[in-house]
């Protein structure tokens, strides 16, 4: 009777486990869903805080809508040969493109990489400057380009930082002469794209970081100061959209959670649900509640799971996109990232399910930001009464390159935000947008220099 009792009691705490893993599982799902309901939430806030953004500098209420002051933009008629840098987060980038004699075309380009060395993290020292101004030398040297009595290379210079500018050659947070433009590595990536293509308008990162920029009527950005003379009626302006904040985001208590224990707490709400370098972390959180609770590998938190950040969005990638019927891939990911080396099939579909829904959360909000600013702009997404333009969004980063169910969740959610009007929009791949950018605008630049000195 006693072995009864206690069978009967074994089997009650199962059924009551499992009974709490479906409510934090339906909580997750509910949670993460994004409905259409509350992605046009999203969707209309950003415009609000785009608005504001446009009107206001330092406003809280706002994004910070940095007009990058490039208002003119490659025709795809320049000639000549132009240098571009990528500053990243980690990386330096050197390209050198020799443009075309067809329109829109290159003759040659190539490209190299170094990896930031950590004594030049230091900023204060301008050790950092040095170092790229020497690998950059070398570069041009290689090139053949720099010459005693030649005129130097034009360079372009991508930032992916957001930088405050005051003119196309001057920004808050870098200094350098002999550099015809600065830019935001969505602005870049927005050019790249429209030196061969005129419907672009809008430059995407989806990668560690995510941000927007886009073209904007000059007349609705009262910001520039009084003594800037617009050289046409359109500028970009980088939004950095990674900032949006409001209540209609879907955020549960991991998100908070990640959020303080980022380094940056209180701040890009946004790009910690969209991009590369939040998605792993806040699946691990999600993870890890339901462990604690003894509900999902046993009643004992596997220790490699309580460590900060070993999930990296490529081990989210490949879990998502797992399609072998024993989840392998998820399985050695859980290896590799938490040093579960034993799961079972059950344990895999649950990390497997909270990865997607972390990623689709991702995509449904990407596709909102996207919504927010074709609507804006005029462009579509925002009813019937106003028709849709073609529309060709240049997008660079490693989540957007490598993420193929990123990629079909964020299409599917933009058809199912803008209807109809999703067909005129395209979402192309520019690879080594932000760093080619860079180069094209200085062809612009430098052909709009010579035709207005002649
Ligand atoms: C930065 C943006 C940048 C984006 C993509 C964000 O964290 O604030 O300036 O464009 O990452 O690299
Ligand atoms: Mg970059």
């Amino acid at each position: 009777f006693v072995g009864a009792l206690l069978i009967a009691a074994k089997v009650a705490r199962g059924v009551s486990r499992k009974r709490k893993q479906d409510e934090i599982m339906e909580e997750y799902r509910k949670g993460l869903a994004v409905p259409l309901e509350q992605a046009l939430q999203v969707r209309d806030g950003m415009i609000t805080q785009m608005e504001i953004g446009l009107r206001e500098t330092g406003s809280k209420q706002g994004l910070l809508m940095l007009p990058s002051y490039i208002d003119i933009l490659p025709t795809g008629a320049e000639r000549g040969d132009f240098f571009a840098i990528d500053l990243g987060g980690t990386n330096l980038r050197v390209a050198y493109v020799k443009l075309g004699s067809e329109k829109g075309s290159t003759e040659s380009s190539s490209i190299r990489e170094w990896l930031i060395p950590e004594e030049c993290y230091d900023t204060d020292n301008g050790r950092l400057l040095d170092w790229v101004a020497e690998r950059t030398i070398e570069f041009a040297q290689e090139h053949g380009r720099l010459k005693r009595d030649s005129p130097p290379p034009t360079i372009g210079f991508c930032f992916s930082f957001a930088v405050d500018q005051t003119a196309m050659d001057n920004g808050k947070l870098l200094l350098w002469t002999k550099i015809p433009v600065i830019l935001n590595d969505t602005v870049s990536t927005l050019i790249a794209r429209r030196y061969s293509e005129p419907d672009t308008a809008l430059g995407i990162i989806l990668g560690t970081g995510t941000n927007c920029a886009y073209l904007e009527r000059i007349d609705r950005i009262p910001k520039p100061p009084s003594d800037y003379r617009g050289r046409s009626s359109e500028m970009i302006i980088n939004s950095e959209w990674g900032d949006f904040k409001g209540a209609c985001l879907p955020a549960l208590p991991e998100d908070l959670w990640v959020d303080c224990s980022s380094v940056n707490p209180g701040h890009g709400g946004f790009e910690k649900m969209i991009s590369g370098l939040y998605m792993g972390e806040v699946s691990r959180r999600l993870v890890l509640r339901l462990a604690e609770h003894g509900l999902l590998f046993g009643s004992e938190v596997p220790p490699g799971l309580t460590v900060h950040d070993p999930l990296a969005s490529p081990l989210v990638a490949a879990i998502v996109g797992d399609g072998s019927p024993n989840l392998a891939l998820t399985a050695s990911s859980l290896a590799s990232a938490f040093g579960i080396t034993k799961s079972s099939l059950d344990q895999r579909r649950k990390v497997k399910e909270v990865c997607l829904l972390v990623t689709r959360r991702g995509a449904r909000l990407c596709a909102a930001g996207i919504a927010a600013v074709l609507k804006h702009t005029g462009r579509g997404c925002g009813g019937a009464d106003q028709p849709a333009k073609r529309t060709v969004i240049a997008v660079d980063g490693s989540v957007f390159k490598k993420f193929a169910k990123f990629r079909e969740l964020l299409r599917a959610a933009l058809e199912e935000f803008c209807g109809a009007d999703a067909a005129q929009v395209e979402l192309k791949l520019q690879e080594d947008g932000s760093v080619f950018g860079g180069a094209y605008i200085a062809a612009a630049a430098s052909s709009w220099t010579s035709r207005a000195s002649s």
